[in-house]
């Protein structure tokens, strides 16, 4: 059984536009566009699905630094993260000293996956960012500023 594109993610919204998208329009270039979005759209997807199973799935219980004690639950709580395919998020366990020690709330699945407390970027993203400025010296905006200035 083969499956069609729409059917890959049905209840995504954006996913149904994109494929939408894709059957209306018609130069080679809208085409490419469209299904360049619509594999960053699948990469989101797949990112998401993978970080919500290992979530789930990770069960390592720390004690409290402070006092010792075992830390407890405090839920799942949604976690999301810029990357090179777009935001993604995901729910991880969050869990906390019962005595409320300063400083013992922890997200462990976040140290497995290797990104701090209050993150924004994917480091894949920032390592880019970094790479571009090598690429893209200040001359090439400035001297388009300046042209632009020039034809005002
Ligand atoms: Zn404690």
């Amino acid at each position: 059984m083969q499956l069609s594109v729409e059917q890959l993610l049905t209840d995504d919204k954006h996913w149904q536009q994109l494929c939408n998208r894709l059957q209306t329009v018609s130069s080679l270039s809208a085409i490419v566009l469209t299904a360049r979005q619509m594999g960053l759209c699948l990469a989101r997807a797949i990112i998401e699905q993978q970080l919500q199973e290992r979530a789930a799935a990770f069960t390592k219980w720390n004690t409290c630094l402070t006092c010792s004690t075992g830390l407890v639950s405090k839920g799942l709580v949604k976690r999301k993260m810029l990357t090179l395919v777009g935001q993604v998020q995901w729910r991880r366990r969050v869990e906390r000293c019962p005595h409320r020690c300063l400083g013992s709330q922890q997200a462990p699945f976040d140290t497995v996956l290797d990104i701090q407390a209050y993150q924004q970027g994917s480091t894949e993203l920032m390592r880019l960012g970094c790479l571009l400025q090598y690429f893209c010296p200040l001359t090439l905006p400035l001297n388009y500023w300046c042209n632009s200035q020039e034809l005002m």
